[in-house]
C-alpha cells in the first residue's frame, strides 16, 4: 500500500523524479539528495512501511540481498574502500523520513568515520538483567 502524504512513496513509485540507479517491481534505489559521501544511495520499497517493524517479511528478506547487489556495483563503479549500510528506526535513532529505507554509503580512505559511537563501560549485573528481559520478550 502507498501513503499519499509520503514523499518516499511518491519517489519510489516514480511520481517525483529522482536519480534512480536501480528499479524492479518492489524497490527503487536512488541517490540521496544530501549525500554523506560520493554515491550515497537509498533503497526504497515501493510499498509504504514507516519502519523495519512495519515492513512485510518478504520485502525484509529481499532488502539485504539488494543492498549486497548495490554495494558490489558501487565497489566496481566508484572504487570505494568500504561501505556503511545504515537503517534508522524512529526519531530517537535519527530517522527523518518515516518510510522504511536503507542507506548504502560508500566510504573512501581518509574520510571521517560517520557511523560511530562512544563506547561505554558495560556493567555485568545490568548486562545479565538486559539478557533476561530480552530473552523473555522473545518468547
Ligand atoms: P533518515 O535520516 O534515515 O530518515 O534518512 C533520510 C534521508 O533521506 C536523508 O539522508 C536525506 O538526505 C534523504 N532525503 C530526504 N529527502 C530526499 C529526497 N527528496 N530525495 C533524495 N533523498 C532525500
Ligand atoms: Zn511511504
Amino acid at each position: 500500500m502507498r501513503d499519499d502524504n509520503c514523499i518516499f512513496c511518491k519517489i519510489a513509485n516514480g511520481d517525483i523524479p529522482s536519480d534512480t540507479i536501480y528499479e524492479d517491481e518492489e524497490f527503487r534505489v536512488i541517490l540521496d539528495l544530501s549525500p554523506a559521501s560520493k554515491g550515497h544511495a537509498l533503497i526504497l520499497p515501493k510499498t509504504h512501511a514507516a519502519n523495519l517493524f512495519e515492513l512485510d517479511d518478504e520485502i525484509c528478506a529481499k532488502v539485504l540481498i539488494l543492498a549486497k547487489k548495490i554495494g558490489k556495483a558501487m565497489q566496481t563503479a566508484l572504487c570505494c574502500d568500504g561501505i556503511n549500510i545504515v537503517q534508522n528506526n524512529g526519531e530517537a535513532a535519527g530517522q527523518t523520513v518515516m518510510h522504511f529505507h536503507v542507506h548504502i554509503i560508500p566510504r573512501y580512505n581518509g574520510e571521517k568515520q560517520i557511523v560511530a559511537w562512544e563506547p561505554k563501560q558495560s556493567i555485568p549485573e545490568e548486562q545479565r538483567e538486559i539478557v533476561e528481559k530480552i530473552k523473555t520478550a522473545l518468547i
